[in-house]
């Protein structure tokens, strides 16, 4: 039989079974370049030499309200250098923000900016925490055989290295132990500092349990772990038998990539972990965070590439904030961009109950909504799950796997047989955010424990089935 072979006239591309693509669709390629930031008045004259050098990045770094307002001045209106003064004083996190963000920023919108909302706190957008808010909401501590190892799952663990970052965020999970006291925390944070002592009861403990293959390095944040440090770390961990799998945690990448470009001793020091992982075929992953395709710029995809270019694997974990990234094109961007720069989507964490961010927080039914609507735009492989980090240690859940949800009360009851077998797990949609009929309930407190009990009836009810 012959074959007949359809030619494609010359000049003229084959014929197209889809509508030619609106070109905003690729807007996730297109990368901030150029010198961005000399908007900013205080880092006008700054060389681009200088800008990617990340000595001069640490060092230039806000730490003092003051001089975070200071360097604000004439960029911003003086309303909201007060409502920013009165938003620091009532926030449970401190400051820190590097050039680099600070010039992310667009400061003619600073009250909708998605980075100025992750960073800075506003008083007048402040609203009260959801009555049912504890102080470490996930119980990180109650799954701790070791101070600042968390052994919650079966083959897993979380190793809180360090208790500092390179930024500050507002929305932090681990803001019971994670960076300086503020005038707001009610109880003295947790101190869990680089310490070689402290580490060395985390080792044994890693060594005498052989189920434990896989041990996330977090904190705080490994950026400001030392290269030895990193050595250290990591060499003992791969030294112990069972330890197949490790990552280092980062939320360096999205705010000062400029390390992973010129710190060569730091990059040196995870690159030779990573290289001495896969000669023994252990697996030694980069997780890092971002939230919002403006974090993502020329400089990092240099950076990413430099990572890339070393074969370390690369792995996102955003956290869903509203204004910041509860709007499908921005989702979609961002899980588009982060592929673009060969950083894979892992999660996107519904926002937990924390101290002082309830604006920031939406509900599950936008997780549902956002995760439908991102499934589908890109490769499966490139697609996050979004998760409920249940309250009170269920671990993460699939945010559509809840045994009930009730849209009126905004409670959501989770299980986790392989976890915590037998438990429900409760999550909260912040109030402000519910239907008025659900909004009349959480005013009065005689009502809350009925609620409760109305969705953990129902879960259980489901459960059995
Ligand atoms: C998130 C987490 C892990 C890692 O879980 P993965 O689903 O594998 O990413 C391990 N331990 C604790 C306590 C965690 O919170
Ligand atoms: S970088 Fe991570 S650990 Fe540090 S403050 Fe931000 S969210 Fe918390």
């Amino acid at each position: 039989m012959q074959l007949k072979v359809v030619e494609t006239p010359k000049d003229e591309a084959p014929r197209a079974v889809k509508p030619p693509v609106d070109p905003s669709t690729l807007s996730h390629r297109h990368l901030l370049e150029g010198d961005f930031w000399r908007r900013i008045p205080a880092y006008a004259n700054v060389s681009e030499a200088e800008f990617l050098d990340h000595k001069w990045q640490m060092k230039q770094t806000i730490t003092r309200v003051d001089k975070l307002l200071a360097a604000l001045q004439g960029l911003v209106s003086p309303q909201f250098i007060v409502d920013a003064e009165e938003g620091f004083r009532h926030a449970p996190m401190a400051v820190r923000v590097s050039p680099y963000l600070l010039s992310l920023v667009d400061w003619t919108k600073p009250y909708e900016d998605p980075l100025r909302r992750q960073f800075i706190p506003l008083s007048s957008t402040r609203l009260p925490d959801h009555p049912q808010l504890r102080f470490d909401s996930l119980n990180e501590q109650g799954d701790a055989p070791v101070q600042g190892l968390t052994h919650r799952y079966p083959d897993k663990a979380l190793f809180l290295a360090l208790d500092t970052c390179p930024v500050y965020c507002r929305f932090c999970t681990r803001s019971y132990a994670v960076g300086p006291d503020t005038d707001q925390a009610e109880l003295e944070k947790l101190s869990l500092k680089a310490n070689a002592q402290r580490w060395e009861a985390i080792f044994t403990y890693v060594a005498s349990r052989p189920e434990l293959e896989d041990i996330v390095i977090s904190g705080g944040d490994s950026y400001n772990l030392r290269a030895d440090q990193i050595r250290e770390i990591g060499h003992r961990l791969l030294d112990i038998p069972h330890v197949a799998r490790m990552r280092f945690a980062t939320k360096g990448p999205a705010v000062m990539p400029q390390k992973i470009l010129t710190d060569d001793e730091w990059f040196k020091a995870l690159v030779e972990v990573v290289h001495r992982g896969r000669s023994m075929a252990k697996d030694v992953v980069l997780h890092t965070h971002f939230n919002h395709p403006n974090e993502i710029t020329g400089i990092t995809k240099r950076a990413m590439d430099r990572l890339f270019g070393e074969g370390v694997t690369v792995r996102n974990q955003s956290v869903l904030q509203r204004g910041v990234n509860d709007q499908v094109e921005t989702m979609t961007t961002l899980v588009k961009r982060l592929a673009h720069v060969n950083v894979q989507p892992y999660y996107v964490y519904v926002h937990d109950l924390v101290k002082g961010v309830e604006e920031l927080r939406t509900t599950v039914d936008t997780a549902e909504y956002l995760e439908k609507s991102v499934r589908g735009t890109t490769a499966g492989f490139n697609t996050p799950t979004f998760v409920v980090d249940a309250p009170g240690g269920g671990g993460k859940r699939v945010v559509h796997s809840f045994e009930h949800y009730d849209r009126v009360t905004g409670i959501s009851v989770y299980t986790a047989p392989s976890v915590k077998p037998g438990q429900f797990f409760l999550y909260f949609d912040p109030i402000h955010l519910l239907p008025e009929a659900g909004q009349m309930r959480w005013k009065d407190p005689a009502e809350h424990s009925k609620m409760v009990q109305e969705a953990l009836d129902r879960a259980q009810a489901r459960a059995r089935r």
